[in-house]
């Protein structure tokens, strides 16, 4: 491991910033879904327990360099308080005065709140300045914001140059995740890309097939595959201008041993919406007037065979228009068979995306897997093979 953990600090008596994602949804002013906040408990009460006073540096929302109230860290503060059960101060600003009197308010046990680190313009431009003034409030850096460690922010990889640095606990364990699903993962691995387009997921298709033994195709982004070898898909969405890059993915896979899965039959309707008309029919059959809106019943079973032979799976993208009962089947259908061989210990599987956890949630599958990434775009970068550079300034 190249980053070092809060295991590594002498953090008693140190003041310690702590950057973490609460980036919580809120309506009127009340937080509708407390998730983040709770997931970062774990990382406040070891580094308390350790005897740190803990400040916390966030983001919220888009202010984009402005003070604009409605973004005001303090709304987030009653739920803080609620997941904690500790003392929360508030500083008005996450640099000078304001926070160095919060700081010094606090006893240790409390803990500090400083506002939208994103009010300061600097912050998204990786200031050096504005990184020098967080720095000069703390002793140690502590990074629990995996889900922005794909941006050099001033309070990411700004900080974490000038202090000596930390993983906070959700770092390391979405870090480990990550490592033992592409890093050094247990042979054989596959990987299922689905979701809607080719042209958003083209560096990560390159980056997998060099290192996975098995890459399934699904979603929409199979028809651009289909297309690339001939095989008409009628209305479905297939980006046709992308079969010429599909088809050096195919080649790519070939030369590295890689074996790509392409549905086998499909689910087809006439309409995009729930409860459509539809036929299951072989992969070529698609009508010219029909669009493909899932895998049908023979890939799901080529594929759970595809799991059944393997250690490790990682995941991005639905199978299908997942939205849309009931052209969920393929992504439900997949999801669960992955999760009852993680819960039988024989497949480690790792998944992430916005709709693939919403879809591995929908299936009732995602408790089962070994790990599920709500980072989002880092997760999708880190698939991609990318150094983030927010987990590069802990090493
Ligand atoms: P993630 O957010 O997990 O990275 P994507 O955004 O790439 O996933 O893909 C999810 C979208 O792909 C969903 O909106 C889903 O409806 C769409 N999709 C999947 N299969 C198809 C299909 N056959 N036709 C149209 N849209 C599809
Ligand atoms: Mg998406």
């Amino acid at each position: 491991m190249a980053w070092k953990t809060i295991d590594d600090m002498g953090l008693a008596g140190k003041t310690v910033l702590t950057r973490v994602d609460i980036n919580v949804p809120m309506e009127n002013g009340v937080v509708t879904d407390a998730t983040r906040i709770q997931k970062i408990v774990p990382t406040v009460e070891d580094l308390i327990a350790r005897g740190a006073k803990v400040v916390l540096l966030a983001h919220f929302d888009r202010p984009k360099g402005k003070v604009v109230p409605e973004m005001s860290l303090i709304h987030v503060k009653a739920a803080l308080v609620a997941a904690l059960g500790r003392k929360v101060v508030f500083g008005s600003d996450c640099v000078g005065d304001a926070a160095k009197a919060a700081i010094s308010e606090a006893a240790q046990g409390d803990v500090v709140l400083l506002e939208n680190t994103r009010f300061h313009g600097g912050e998204e431009k990786n200031d050096p300045k504005l990184a020098a003034e967080m720095a000069a409030l703390g002793d140690v850096f502590v990074n629990d914001a995996f889900s922005a460690a794909h941006r050099a922010h001033a309070s990411t990889a700004g900080v974490a140059a000038l202090l000596p640095s930390a993983a906070g606990r959700l770092m390391e364990a979405e870090l480990k995740a990550l490592e033992a699903a592409l890093g050094d993962p247990v042979r054989p691995v596959v990987a299922v890309v689905g979701g809607a387009k080719v042209s958003t997921k083209l560096e990560l298709l390159g980056n997998l097939v060099g290192r996975v033994d098995h890459l399934v195709i699904g979603g929409g982004m199979a028809n651009t595959f289909l297309v690339a070898q001939g095989i008409e898909v009628g209305k479905s969405l297939a980006e046709r201008d992308m079969a010429a890059t599909a088809l050096e993915i195919v080649e790519k896979a070939k030369a590295s041993g890689c074996v790509i899965h392409l549905p086998v039959d499909i689910v087809v309707a006439r309409e995009f919406k729930a409860g459509a008309a539809n036929e299951t029919v072989g992969v070529k059959d698609c009508p010219k007037d029909a669009m493909i809106l899932d895998a049908g019943p023979k890939t799901v079973a080529a594929l759970a065979k595809v799991f059944e032979g393997c250690k490790t799976l990682i995941w991005n993208g639905p199978l299908g228009a997942f939205e849309i009962e009931p052209f969920n089947a393929a992504t439900n259908a997949a999801a669960r068979a992955a999760a009852r061989l993680t819960k039988a210990e024989k497949l480690v599987s790792v998944a992430g995306g916005g709709d693939t956890v919403a879809a591995l949630n929908q299936a009732g599958a995602a408790s089962d897997f070994t790990f599920i990434s709500t980072a989002g775009g880092a997760f999708l970068e880190w698939m991609e093979g990318k150094t983030l550079p927010g987990v590069a300034a802990l090493g």
